[in-house]
């Protein structure tokens, strides 16, 4: 590398970050960047943002400073740009006074490619003051959704950086978020001033990421079948409702013998900090958590997202299902959800404090959850279209795709449960009504006098899961509703009424058997036969071939020694798409070397012969000359 070598975009992505080509709209993004516009940029996580400002960065004169509010993070990012040789810092109030001035004296001096920067640091008038004296080469703002008062990420700081914009106007910005709705990306526009920023606007496909929605039975246990059938020594993320929820289900697992560590906001600072380490660390940790996890991990080998509570909105499930697979191989984002969620959700939103029009919205919002949850058609063509993308064909990779759900007509059985809502006064749950329509000898029905109803028992040709899913229908599509005013009774509405007169026909997916089938279906269990091997081809990519994957057990535990010995994430070393590459190729020398995907020129200089020197340990191992590779 000569110290004239030109900086174009593209040699940058070739030499520093060891990629051979732009992905999607980075190349035009990054152009728009260095010369001098703004750029919004609405890409799923996973996506490929960070390439959009470190390259401009790179290339503009001047230091790129990034605004995050992800201040725990801010460590590892600035580690993984260190690995890739560029000199980078973060400012927050993790560092201790002498560490930060420091680190202002460093940027005044011009000696950092990138700078992030927690908002409120950025916004102090002291930092501002820092900023006039040095040469700037863009604002990056991530995370940018967080100016969303709607959103549960809101950081009231965001609203503020709009100054930027006032005080620096010919320093481009360029702001990033994976939240795909239209209303975040509106009020985005609005609060940072970007009207005259070009939109770049992704799809928001994940076509690595399979989904699935179980109807709710016994959730722990469903959860546990679907681990040991499918995640054996995975990583991944369960997310629970509650805090109670996230309690309950570490212990658990980790009765259940897995690695389970907990994460709320009710944690200590310092457990929470732990737990999230450990999970970035390590690659066989199950991080059991509320929402207030996930903003931001950047771990790439996330390999599930488990459900155990149904999200409040579309936009939830979609941000924290994308935590699964960012590296673009196969990942699971499994949801089990029934009536009792429904109940809980609605009484939140209309016991909370907000606003009518806030409840409305949310409202809409789980409804469009609720929509998601009963489709019978394509979930990814579901998931798409509510962000505004039409996909012409069914996916095939979601569980509906899979094995195709059966419906039938629900007409008779809906009249008969809204029937029995009628007769019983509107103020029972589910089990109370599927006791009374199964005719039950049960004390409580006789001292209300409903075994003298004319729905008693006259629903024996259905079982009570086969009720329940008649009535977890009936509310989803608006035909019942849950009295939240008084003990959660279901109650009939305006639209109960044509289907009692018999003017309406109700058709009702039929739920594939929930009890002991926590994997939800044949499909998935005809894949994940066969145990620790399966789960080793699967991961590894190599189709049963015990030699590469001696190989790539051999390579992840040299990355894992690697990383161990600097306190890193073993990703930041290199990510499982190298070492897969690297099992594949099999290069003999550093030069071909170089062509691996993430191996630039500084991780080659550092890591280079060590894995060399594994590739021929393991090539002597196996008896092949120095210079073989397989054809
Ligand atoms: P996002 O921030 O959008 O979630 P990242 O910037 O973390 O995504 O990128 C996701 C992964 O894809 C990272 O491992 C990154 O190095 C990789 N990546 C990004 N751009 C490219 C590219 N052009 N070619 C190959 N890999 C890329
Ligand atoms: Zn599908």
């Amino acid at each position: 590398m000569t110290p004239a070598a030109p900086a174009s975009p593209l040699d940058l992505l070739r030499r520093v970050f060891g990629y051979p080509d732009f992905r999607g709209a980075q190349e035009r993004i990054i152009d728009r960047v260095i010369a001098g516009g703004d750029a919004l940029v609405l890409m799923p996580t996973g996506g490929g943002k960070s390439l959009c400002f470190q390259i401009p960065a790179l290339v503009r004169p001047g230091t790129g400073i990034v605004v995050s509010p992800l201040i725990a993070l801010m460590q590892d990012q600035v580690d993984a740009l260190h690995q890739l040789g560029l000199r980078a810092a973060f400012l927050n109030s993790s560092l201790k006074a002498g560490e930060a001035r420091a680190v202002e004296q460093g940027l005044v001096a011009g000696q950092f490619d990138l700078l992030y920067v927690a908002p409120e640091r950025l916004l102090s008038e002291r930092f501002l003051a820092l900023l006039d004296q040095s040469r700037v080469a863009l604002f990056a703002i991530d995370e940018a959704h967080c100016v969303s008062q709607w959103g549960h990420d809101f950081r009231p700081d965001y609203i503020q950086l709009n100054l930027l914009h006032e005080r620096w106007p010919q320093i481009p910005r360029i702001a990033l978020t994976a939240t795909a709705d239209g209303l975040t990306r509106q009020e985005i526009v609005e609060r940072l001033g970007l009207g005259e920023a070009e939109q770049f606007v992704s799809s928001f496909n994940r076509p690595n990421i399979r989904y699935r929605v179980v109807q709710k039975d016994q959730p722990r246990r469903q959860l546990l079948h679907f681990l040991r059938q499918e995640h054996v020594g995975d990583s991944g993320i369960v997310y629970c409702l509650s805090r109670r929820g996230v309690e309950e289900t570490t212990d658990f697992l980790r009765a259940e013998g897995l690695r389970a560590l907990p994460y709320h906001a009710g944690l200590p600072a310092e457990t929470r900090r732990q737990n999230q380490a450990a999970f970035l660390r390590d690659d066989q940790v199950i991080m059991v958590a509320t929402i207030a996890f996930g903003m931001g991990i950047d771990k790439p080998d996330v390999r599930f997202v488990a459900h155990l509570d149904l999200p409040k909105s579309v936009e939830g499930y979609y941000q924290e299902t994308g935590r699964a697979g960012r590296d673009g191989l196969p990942a699971n984002a499994w949801l089990a959800y029934g009536l009792a969620d429904m109940v809980t959700l609605r009484h939140f939103i209309d016991s909370s404090e907000a606003e009518e029009r806030f409840k409305r919205v949310e409202h809409h919002r789980l409804n469009a959850m609720l929509g998601f949850c009963e489709t019978i058609a394509c979930r990814r063509q579901v998931l798409l279209n509510y962000f505004g993308e039409e996909q012409a064909r069914p996916c095939g990779n979601c569980d509906t795709c899979l094995e195709p759900v059966q419906t039938w007509d629900g007409t008779q059985a809906a009249r008969k449960a809204l029937s029995c809502i009628f007769r019983t006064g509107m103020r029972f749950g589910a089990n109370y009504l599927i006791e009374v329509l199964l005719g039950k000898d049960n004390p409580r029905i006789k001292s209300f006098g409903h075994d003298r109803v004319s729905t008693f028992g006259i629903g024996q040709e259905l079982s009570a899961d086969e009720w329940k899913s008649v009535y977890r229908q009936l509310v989803a599509a608006g035909l019942v509703t849950v009295d939240l005013a008084g003990h959660g009774g279901l109650q009939l509405t305006e639209q109960s009424r044509p289907v009692l007169r018999g003017e309406r026909e109700v058709r009702l997916r039929r739920d594939p058997s929930a009890r002991g089938r926590g994997a939800g279906g044949r499909a998935a269990e005809g894949r994940s036969s066969g145990g620790r091997q399966e789960r080793e081809r699967r991961k590894s990519g190599f189709e049963g071939d015990l030699e590469a994957t001696s190989l790539w057990e051999r390579l992840r535990a040299l990355r894992l020694a690697l990383a161990q010995e600097q306190n890193l994430p073993p990703y930041v070393i290199f990510g499982d798409i190298t070492l897969r590459e690297l099992v594949q190729y099999r290069p003999r020398n550093l030069e071909e070397m170089s062509c691996i995907s993430g191996i630039g020129a500084v991780k080659r200089e550092r890591y280079g012969e060590a894995f060399l020197a594994a590739l021929a340990a393991h090539a002597a191992e196996h008896g092949y000359p120095a210079n073989w590779r397989p054809a």
